[in-house]
């Protein structure tokens, strides 16, 4: 795997996925086959630290099961609970890692939105003062 400069360039250079099945590096994360840093894990969601933080504390919150959402943009009505508990297991992380002043939450979609693992994922983070517009 080629070095990359920053997020942006992983993200441009991550192809979407050819199908909803293709799988991520995040399976390999759920299923304990690649080591991760485990915050926060029940039967529905796995939360762990980012391999690469933006901020003190980074975290990413998954589904176990991807179920087609390979992204924000795939979510349908079969999806609203699903991503309620990802939202809800931000706000019980923040709280565990302390983060009683604030903290910053981030779903990025598609190239543009610089996406590179097309898994959906909930981006925590804090520890910092956030700026406002992001990047
Ligand atoms: P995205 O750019 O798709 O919104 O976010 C993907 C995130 O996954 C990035 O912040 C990246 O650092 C993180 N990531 C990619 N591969 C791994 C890995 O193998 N382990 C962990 N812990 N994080 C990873």
């Amino acid at each position: 795997v080629r070095a990359m400069a920053s997020e942006k360039d992983a993200a441009l250079a991550a192809t979407p996925p050819s199908s909803e099945y293709t799988p991520t590096i995040f399976d390999r994360i759920i299923n304990k086959e690649i080591p991760s840093t485990v915050v926060y894990e029940d039967d529905k969601v796995l939360a762990f630290r980012d391999i690469a933080p933006q901020a003190p504390v980074h975290i990413l919150i998954i589904p176990k099961v991807r179920d087609g959402l390979t992204g924000l943009s795939k979510a349908e009505e079969r999806h609203f609970e699903i991503l309620g508990r990802l939202l809800h297991t931000a706000k019980l992380v923040a709280k565990q890692e302390g983060l009683d002043d604030g903290f910053r939450i981030v779903i990025n979609d598609g190239p543009k939105g610089c996406q590179s693992v097309y898994h959906i994922h909930v981006h925590l983070l804090g520890g910092r003062q956030m700026d406002w517009p992001p990047g």
